[in-house]
Parts: C-alpha cells; structure tokens; sequence
C-alpha cells in the first residue's frame, strides 16, 4: 500500500469497540466497501465537527491550567466524550505541578501628569509572587541572556527587561522562548528583584502574554511577568529620558498542595492486522489560565477526537492500531509527555509514528516528518489525498510537537501536519485565546490532513525510518 487513496476494503470492518487495555475480539464480519476510505475520512471531517466539539470544550469547560478544577473538568470531558464516541478510555496517571494566579498589577511610577502609568502585566507560569507591598526597581533593559551575564553585578536590585523582536517578525518564538523560560532565573542569579519579559506575540492590543518559567531547584527565585509589548516599548521610550522605576505586585505562587494528580486520556483503535504495532496521535489538554484555550490547544484535542470519531463512524480500522492521547500539561512542565513515555517504555520500540497537534486551528499547508529522505517520500504518498485542500508538499521537521518529543529519545519517528500559523502567536497563551479566533473550515481542513496522514501511517505496509536519538540529554532529567 502506497496511499491512503487505495485502502483496501479489508479496513473497512463492522464497528467493534476500541480497547486499549484488552484486544478487541476479531470483526463478526468485514464489510466491504466500494468506496475508498480516504474520500470519505475526507468527506467526514470536511462536515466541520470538530468545531462544535471544540466549542464545547471551550465554552462549557473553559480554561484548564495543569492542576486546577478547570483541568481536572476537561479529564472528565475528554473522557465522557469518547465514551459516547463508543471508546473505551484510559485515564493514565500524571502528577502536575499547581500553580495558582492571583492579584497582578504594575506600574512605571515618577511619569506622567498622574505620577505613575499602569502596564498590562500578567505571571509567568511559576513565577513565586512579590511581598503584599509589591516590589519597586529601577528597569535594567537586555535584548539576550548574554548581554544579562555580562552585565553581571549591575543588575543587581533592578528589574530586569527581557526585549526581544517577535512582534516586528525578526525573531521567531524558538528564538525568543528561551528569553521568558530561562531569562527569570538568570536574573535571579544576578541579584534582580523582579523580571518583566516581553510577551512572546505577533500582534498585541495590550493583552501580555503568559507562559511557563522555570528556576533551578534550590536557586534563587523571582517574582516574573510578562508585559504587553506596547508597554515594553514605553518602557524603552522612557529609558531614552533617564531611569526607569516600575512597580510590580504579584499573588501567584505554588496552590495548596503544591502538586497534583492528574490523568492522560487515552482512547485507540485496535489494529486489525498488528495491533501491537501503535501510531499515536495527540495533543494537550490542558491551556493556560487566561483565556478559553481555543487555539492552544482546544483546537489539536477537538483534531484528534474528531479523528477517532470519525473512523469509528465510518468503521474503518488500519492495519495497526491508532492511538489517542490527550496529554495533561503541556504548558507548565511536560509532566504528560514525559509521563506516557516512561508508561510505555516497554511498547515505544513499537511505536511506528507520533503526530501531535498543537499548531492551532489554521488551514492545513503541508505535511512533516524528522523521518528523513525515505520518511518524506512516503508522506508525500500518504498526502495524495489531500491535494484538493493544497496540502502536496513535505517538508524536514526537527521534531512534531513537545508532548511527543519525549518519544524521539526511543527513535519514534514524528509526522506532523503543517498547518497556516500566521496568526497563531497573536492571540497564543494570552486572554485572546478565544473561540471567534477559529475558522470552522479551517479547522475542518486541517482535521481531514490529520486524519489522512494519521490513517495513512497506521495503514502503510511501508514504515517511517527511525531517526537516530536526539544527542541533547533530555532536559526534564
Ligand atoms: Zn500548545
């Protein structure tokens, strides 16, 4: 088998429960089809589904950071829905951390006919709150963790200012990441008192955007924010004119317990052929606090359940068995990724693929692996397909998403759909990640790649090349 365009009617199979605990019983009978199964995985998730789930999610759950009551609503969800589906589901521990906001306000003070100026301000992920007085500093302005370090004793006391050029487009994400995950405790280190970053966003109406920091355990620690760019921008405009006082409040800190336990929600279709050979398909769960997480990442769990939906509906089983994992805590630590591999080690020799979706809820535009030469050439058989919706390209990924990058270290290959992410960062990990940001179409389109290339990798006599293990060490360890 080359394309999913040519299935064999032998996937098409009489409705059998997915299991992912005991192997389903063989079919009754197999139903052949005439139709190809590609068209109508196609047709199915074109009807446009996956909207109405992820409004449901979005709307009647809403935000659901790691380790709060939001979260633990969408385990329940995701697992309700599934079993109406006609899964069997599988909550797979997870503990997370559990983080919780609080008060959030600052302000450049010694300014303006007022005296002072409120900046859109709002807590990295695990950033320990200020005193109840808050805390005041002058602003220390670096553009890199190396012009911080050399900076060296002059920050201390400061706030420091983490700058950066995402919004203007000079700097992508991967770039700047590191600035909002590492740059607190740099500071920390230095002997500042607080750290501002500028939100990691492509467009911003003064909404800040949050996402996780960390502090090495047993160092020092800071109260961490990010601001809105525009008030980053002030800032430096200000700094043109002389120093620059900021005060910061901050009520976030660790939640009561400190840790919780969570779950993965897995849910499979049983291979017909080698049921013990797995194509997972994922994406997270959980979001940030600040908004409905529509885009980050409602739209990639609303992907993947349509998937399993649609398949059961249209009772088509692959040769071997696709696998659902809706991860739990993507955002504030990995703890899901790196859960269901250590859960699985002993299978992960036979995990033939991973796909994750958390790229947002754009247009499909093409498909990726890490797979190499060989991988490429039979993604780009699998997405035959696909070409009435503009997917006809393949292209070189380093890795398909962070739930599944714990998998590259046993050689899981990845596959990735590429979907249009132009708008994505506008509105990422900030309170403007809301429903309206979703085109239904869209999202339909990018389901049916999904599904196609999910379908295609379960069903291909042809298997992805192992990649060679990532050389870095893994940096949960
Ligand atoms: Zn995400």
């Amino acid at each position: 088998l080359t394309a999913i365009a040519s299935l064999p009617a032998a996937i098409l199979l009489a409705a059998t429960p997915a299991t992912p605990v005991t192997p389903a019983p063989p079919p009754a009978h197999r139903q052949v089809l005439p139709a190809d199964a590609s068209a109508r995985l196609v047709g199915a998730a074109l009807e446009g589904h996956a909207y109405d789930r992820l409004v449901e999610l979005a709307d009647t759950v809403g935000p659901r950071l790691a380790g709060s009551p939001g979260a633990a609503a969408a385990v329940n969800w995701a697992a309700r829905r599934l079993r109406d589906d006609g899964f069997q589901v599988k909550l797979e521990p997870v503990r997370v951390p559990h983080w919780v906001r609080g008060v959030e306000r600052a302000e450049v003070v010694g300014v303006g006919a007022a005296g002072s100026m409120p900046l859109a301000v709002t807590a990295l992920g695990g950033s320990p709150g200020t005193p109840a007085g808050g805390v005041e500093g002058e602003v220390l302005e670096v553009k890199s963790l190396d012009e911080l370090r050399a900076l060296g004793a002059r920050a201390k006391g400061k706030i420091v200012l983490f700058q950066h050029e995402m919004d203007s487009g000079k700097t992508g994400y991967g770039e700047a990441s590191p600035l909002r995950g590492r740059g607190p405790a740099e500071a920390a280190k230095a002997g500042a008192v607080a750290a501002l970053v500028r939100s990691l966003a492509t467009s911003s109406l003064r909404s800040p955007h949050t996402g996780t920091t960390s502090f090495p355990a047993g160092g020092p620690r800071l109260p961490a924010a990010a601001i809105a760019t525009e008030d980053a921008d002030l800032l430096h405009r200000l700094a043109a004119r002389g120093p620059v006082k900021v005060k910061l409040l901050l009520g976030c800190g660790p939640g009561s317990p400190p840790e919780v336990e969570s779950a993965n929600v897995v849910a499979e279709i049983h291979g017909r052929e080698r049921p013990d050979e797995i194509v997972v398909i994922g994406a997270h769960l959980d979001s940030w606090d600040l908004a409905q997480g529509a885009v980050d990442d409602g739209a990639g769990v609303a992907m993947v359940m349509e998937t399993l939906r649609i398949a059961r509906a249209l009772r088509i089983a692959p040769r071997r068995t696709l696998r659902a994992v809706l991860f739990m805590n993507e955002e504030h630590g990995l703890s899901g990724g790196v859960a269901y591999a250590e859960q699985h080690r002993a299978e992960l020799s036979r995990h033939v693929a991973a796909l994750e979706a958390d790229s947002g809820a754009g247009r499909p535009v093409a498909a990726g692996t890490n797979a190499g030469p060989a991988g490429e050439a039979l993604l780009r058989r699998l997405i035959a397909p696909l070409a009435g919706l503009g997917v006809t390209s393949v292209v070189s990924v380093r890795g398909g998403g962070a739930d599944i990058s714990p998998l590259a270290y046993e050689r899981v290959p990845h596959a990735a759909v590429r979907q249009d992410t132009a708008r994505y960062f506008d509105v990422h990990h900030s309170a403007a990640d809301t429903v309206d940001k979703v085109d239904r179409a869209e999202l339909a389109q990018a389901t049916a790649a999904f599904a196609i290339l999910a379908f295609g990798l379960a069903e291909s006599e042809e298997a992805l090349p192992r990649p060679e293990a990532p050389k870095e060490e893994p940096w949960w360890k």
